[in-house]
């Protein structure tokens, strides 16, 4: 029987490991599991599952139902609460674990970044700054912090709208899934006339794009800062973390 590797993905990372295992190690049985959030997610490669597991214990159920042998965590490095969980479960099960933690993006020659902890953080640093027009790029669920922000205008850009309106008094909402390059991110801000844009410290190609359009045109970014990940082994890309499963599981 094929052992079997479990993919918290979300991510294009996560995409690019399941490609990865479809060419190289077919010896292999993987599933990517999938948040749920997004209605027509790019479909990976192998067995596909959707939705929370229930928990760090309800995710043990599942690591050992399913006889897990190795699981890789390929969330945003903003699931902060799945990275616990899975943490947890592998402690538990006994199942070895990989992080895979993208590279944040180097500071470079005129970036004007802001650096705050947290999205309420990020709307007192917009308030000192006086900003009008602000390009939020964050999730649904971080966009409460900036209600009490009176007189911006915030370009908000999501892959698909909320359930629930916007709880922003002046906002565009601009429908798109990446990756965004430089170009059109800076397009999009001049066209707007952006004069700050709000981002968490994601990392990563897909979403460079603005950081690198912000700092031709000389704007501030309020750059969010990642929470902390559970220790343990990581990888910074889809490759090593092949890399680890020849480890792991050799073929
Ligand atoms: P989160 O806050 O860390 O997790 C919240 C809950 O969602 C988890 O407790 C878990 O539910 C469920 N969950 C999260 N990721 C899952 C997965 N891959 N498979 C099954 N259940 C999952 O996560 P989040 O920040 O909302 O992110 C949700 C998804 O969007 C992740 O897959 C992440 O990679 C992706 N994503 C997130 C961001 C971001 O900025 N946060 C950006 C891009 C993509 P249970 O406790 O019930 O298991």
């Amino acid at each position: 029987m094929k052992r079997h590797v479990l993919i918290l993905g979300g991510t294009g990372e996560a995409l690019a490991l399941a490609r990865l295992f479809a060419a190289q190690r077919p010896d292999l049985a993987v599933t990517t599991s999938l948040a749920g959030a997004t209605s027509a997610p790019v479909l990976p490669p192998g067995k596909l599952r959707s939705g929370g597991f229930g928990g760090a214990e309800g995710l043990s159920d599942w690591l050992r139902d399913e006889a897990v042998a190795a699981l890789i965590d390929a969330t945003h490095p903003f699931a902060a609460t799945m990275a616990g969980h899975a943490a947890e479960a592998a402690a538990a099960t006994g199942v070895p674990r990989l992080k895979l933690v993208r590279a944040m993006w180097p500071r470079r020659d005129g970036d004007r970044w802001i650096s705050v902890a947290d999205a309420p953080a990020a709307a007192s640093a917009l308030a000192t700054l006086s900003a009008r027009r602000v390009f939020l790029t964050l999730g649904a669920r971080d966009l409460g912090a900036f209600a009490g922000l009176p007189g911006v205008t915030f370009t908000v850009r999501m892959i698909e709208a909320p359930e629930t309106p916007l709880p922003l008094a002046r906002a565009d909402l601009i429908l798109a899934r990446g990756p965004f390059g430089e170009d059109d991110e800076r397009a999009l801000m001049t066209g707007r006339r952006i004069d700050a844009v709000v981002a968490k410290a994601s990392g990563g190609e897909a979403t460079r794009g603005k950081i690198d359009a912000a700092r031709g045109l000389g704007l501030p970014v309020v750059m969010i800062a990642r929470p902390p990940l559970p220790a343990g082994e990581t990888a910074a890309d889809a490759s090593e973390a092949l890399d680890w499963i020849a480890r792991v599981l050799p073929q």
